[in-house]
């Protein structure tokens, strides 16, 4: 069997080569790399099975279509910094309510340890504080499940 490579099967480059300890792809945009074998012959056949399973093989990318990938990830960086920026928000919510419950819940708690009775107020700042939390636990989940 020849050690020549087969083009990239993800860009269709024809400057791959044989790194130290892998196959690489040369092409700057691209850079895959792999598969793992434990001779240059399994590496060599490995990366040339890939190239033969994936329908692209050969093609060689256009300079749009690489400004297009660039554009989507760009887009796609945008889109997690929105998620960070809510996150964050969320979790100085989420401080802020953990507080309130603290200092709410354990009022009531000390009045019940040491028998004092608890005022309606200061049931219902207790009550209301949960609430809340629950309310954020909720929206918290929420948006971790469609963000
Ligand atoms: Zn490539």
């Amino acid at each position: 069997m020849s050690h020549e490579l087969k083009p990239c099967p993800f860009c269709g480059s024809t400057y791959v080569r044989h790194a130290r300890s892998y196959i690489e792809c040369m092409n700057n945009h691209c850079m895959a790399f792999g598969p793992n074998g434990s001779t240059p012959q399994q590496k060599f056949e490995a990366w040339n099975r890939r190239v033969s399973s994936a329908s692209i093989a050969g093609e060689h990318r256009t300079a749009e279509y690489w400004k297009a990938k660039h554009r989507a990830r760009k887009t796609e960086i945008e889109r997690l910094r929105k998620r960070i920026t809510v996150a964050q928000a969320n979790a100085r919510e989420a401080h802020e309510v953990l507080q309130l419950v603290a200092v709410q819940v354990g009022g009531l708690l000390a009045c019940m340890a040491h028998g004092v009775q608890i005022s309606p107020t200061a049931f219902d700042e207790a009550r209301d504080a949960v609430r809340r939390a629950s309310e954020l636990a909720a929206n918290m989940a929420d948006e971790s499940r469609h963000g």
